[in-house]
């Protein structure tokens, strides 16, 4: 019995022992082969992820050439849109992945690379040298974590100076480490899952489940397939959507920012500027010299290649200090930039951008002049100290420094700050002064050289403002940012014209005037038909009308000055090309249209006695315009030389302080009545608006 019991016992518990122990090796067998299936899945999708990321920045750098230069803050909105999408992906299957970029422009380079985990990661990339990919697994927080991390090399001059620019310090070059793309994998919930999932595995192995297992790798797989698939959709999405808002912020052709980044960045650094974190930030407004002559006589491609060169030595200048060039639409460019030790008066800022554009740029064997006018202000200067103020002034500096002559920069101080204040005041006395009569005209006599006598008047308007007089370079400005300056020229018209009838009639002799039109008074339609009715009404003839305009009036409204001045050929009224010499294509308007005069501005005339080659292009010109048939008035005659000068050379008429100053109409008659000409001027009395 004992035996049989014995027996018994071996018999049944040997075998029961070794089914199980064997049970137990099979599952964990399975165990192990199916989670380390499963990490590599996942480790798959993690490289997919990466793929893609890589895909996608790749596509961008296809993108990168030197006239669309995708920067990095661009590519980096794109791969978090990316991230977030795959984690959203990921969560539905309980594996959570963030994605991390590298230092970029803004955000990144704080939150990422100033991360100590990044940072010594980084650290280990630059320090092994051949840049590999770190694969780590680990326990950490509880949780199970695994994480790649892929080196983010300096590959391209843009990034590098994006980064640089950022960190506001030469910290990288090419080649450098600049961050790491930072793929995490939360494998905890895929651990436990996988375990339940073995060990229904194993159960379902015993039962002659094989199949189902194999069929559950094939789902996987599907899984993995068609996360891919969607992966690639949404980065062609977001593609298209990152590049969209590139060309929001940027301008196409340059490359360059454009006006709403820049306020943007402006307005940071006058926040920064009041936070304390910087001392002043000055604003430069550039605008191109005869931009559109180079369109018009070399063609767009040179205009375009010219825009493009001026954001490339723009953007090198302020390069190094990480300031911020844009374009703001034709051929008008902004720099911003911080003051520094090197950099404490805006004066120096726009020295350097004049500088920078004397050289010519070069397109296609051409040779293209780039020359600028720059605006330059500093914010400290500004008593609201806003974005918006510091922009006018600049934009009022510049306007000076057109004023001023071409190539040259001018900075917002005092001057040009009181100089704000008059034409405000101006702005809204204007409407009045005109509706009352207080423009009027003064005469300057044109003498001609033959005979010494007067020939003419130019009108020139005058504003008296209480008991002070106010000077066409200050208000005409302003009437034309109004809207005034049509009411202006016809008025001055109207008042030259009753003056040359009467006095005509009393001295029996026809006194011929010239009256000037602005450039927007050629805008808008009836022009011609309105100075016809002028005429009508005062009864000047219209041969005793010489309308003055300048090569400004021809480049911007070439049709409707045509237009006018055909209509009012008709009735015998001439034209004249005002400050001749001062255009840049003075020929080609002298062929095309018919003026009888043209005036040959008073900087030739000053620059007579200084230099020969002056002397010489003067005579060629008045040579040309004698040949074409045309009446030569020189203007700004000051001194016997320049008279003698300008009539040695065959100019017929001339004009200027040497002859007389302008004068009222009771000295202007007085003069063309034979006596001799007053030496006081018209407003003696009067005080000067300045
Ligand atoms: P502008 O047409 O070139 O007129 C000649 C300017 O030179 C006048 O200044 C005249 O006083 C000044 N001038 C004449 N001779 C000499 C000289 O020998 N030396 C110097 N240094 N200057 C001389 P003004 O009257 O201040 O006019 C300035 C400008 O204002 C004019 O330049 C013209 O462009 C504009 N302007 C004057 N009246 C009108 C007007 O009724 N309508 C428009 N649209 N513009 C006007
Ligand atoms: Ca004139
Ligand atoms: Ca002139």
């Amino acid at each position: 019995m004992k035996g049989f019991e014995e027996t018994r016992a071996g018999f049944s518990f040997g075998p029961v022992f070794v089914v199980l122990l064997g049970a137990l090796v099979v599952a964990s067998g399975f165990f192990f082969i199916l989670t380390a299936e499963l990490i590599r899945s996942q480790a798959n999708d993690r490289t997919r992820l990466v793929e893609a990321t890589d895909a996608f920045t790749s596509t961008f750098a296809a993108e990168r050439n030197e006239h669309n230069v995708v920067p990095a803050s661009f590519r980096r909105r794109g791969i978090e849109n990316l991230a977030e999408f795959v984690e959203s992906i990921q969560e539905r299957q309980e594996i959570s992945v963030t994605m991390r970029m590298p230092g970029t422009p803004g955000l990144e380079l704080r939150t990422v690379e100033n991360d100590p985990r990044v940072r010594a990661a980084i650290k280990e990339i630059a320090d092994d040298g051949d840049y590999s990919v770190i694969e780590e697994s680990l326990f950490e927080n509880g949780r199970f974590v695994g994480r790649t991390i892929f080196p983010s090399v300096a590959s391209n001059p843009d990034c590098v100076s994006c980064h640089n620019k950022e960190l506001r310090s030469p910290e990288y070059k090419l080649g450098d480490v600049m961050g790491a793309y930072v793929v995490e994998s939360d494998l905890t919930s895929a651990t436990y899952n996988n375990l339940t999932y073995a060990v229904s595995a194993g159960v379902l192995a015993f039962l002659g489940g094989g199949l189902v297992a194999r069929r559950e790798r094939r789902r996987m797989n599907r899984v993995v397939t068609s996360l891919e698939g969607q992966v690639r959709a949404e980065r062609d999405k977001r593609e298209a959507e990152a590049f969209s808002n590139f060309l929001s912020s940027h301008d196409a052709l340059t490359g360059l920012s454009n006006r709403t980044m820049f306020r943007d960045r402006l307005d940071a650094e006058v926040e920064a500027c009041a936070s304390g974190k910087s001392e002043d930030v000055f604003v430069a407004l550039i605008d191109l010299d005869d931009f559109k002559s180079v369109n018009d006589t070399m063609g767009h491609d040179a205009g375009d290649a010219l825009l493009t060169g001026v954001g490339q030595r723009l953007s090198a200048l302020v390069h190094e200090e990480a300031g911020l060039v844009a374009r703001f639409g034709g051929d008008e460019f902004a720099v911003l930039v911080r003051m520094h030790a090197e950099l404490t008066h805006p004066d120096q800022l726009g020295e350097k951008i004049v500088q920078s554009m004397a050289a010519p740029h070069s397109h296609e064997g051409l040779s293209i002049q780039g020359r600028c006018s720059v605006g330059v202000a500093a914010l400290g200067e500004m008593t609201g100290g806003d974005a918006s103020a510091l922009l006018k002034a600049a934009d009022t500096a510049l306007y000076a420094a057109k004023r001023a002559g071409k190539g040259r920069y001018r900075s917002f101080d005092r001057e040009l700050k009181d100089n704000m204040w008059k034409r405000a005041a101006l702005s809204s006395a204007l409407p009045i002064a005109i509706e009352q009569g207080e423009i009027y005209p003064v005469f300057q006599p044109q003498i001609d050289l033959g005979s010494g006598e007067i020939h003419g008047f130019e009108a020139l308007a005058r504003w008296k403002w209480y008991d002070l007089v106010v000077c066409p370079d200050q208000f005409i400005p302003v009437a034309e940012e109004n809207g005034l300056v049509r009411q202006v020229d016809l008025q001055i018209l109207r008042g030259a014209a009753s003056f040359a009838v009467e006095f005509g009639r009393r001295s029996a002799r026809p006194v011929r005037i010239s009256t000037n039109v602005s450039a927007l008074t050629f805008k808008g339609a009836g022009l011609a038909e309105e100075i016809l009715d002028i005429l009508l009404e005062t009864g000047l003839p219209g041969d005793q009308l010489t309308l003055e305009v300048t090569e400004t009036v021809l480049m911007e409204n070439w049709g409707e000055v045509h237009d006018v001045l055909g209509v009012l050929r008709a009735k015998g009224v001439r034209a004249a090309l005002d400050d001749f010499g001062t255009g840049y294509s003075s020929l080609s308007y002298l062929r095309r249209l018919q003026f009888e005069e043209i005036k040959i501005d008073r900087s030739f005339v000053v620059d007579l006695e200084l230099d020969e080659q002056t002397r010489r292009l003067f005579a060629g010109v008045i040579d040309l315009a004698v040949g074409l048939g045309k009446t030569i008035v020189v203007e700004g005659v000051e001194t016997d030389e320049q008279a003698e000068f300008v009539m040695e050379k065959g100019a017929h008429v001339a004009q200027g302080f040497l002859y007389s100053e302008p004068l009222s109409p009771a000295d202007a008659a007085a003069a063309f009545s034979g006596s001799s000409l007053p030496s006081r001027r018209e407003d003696h009395d009067l005080r000067e608006w300045i």
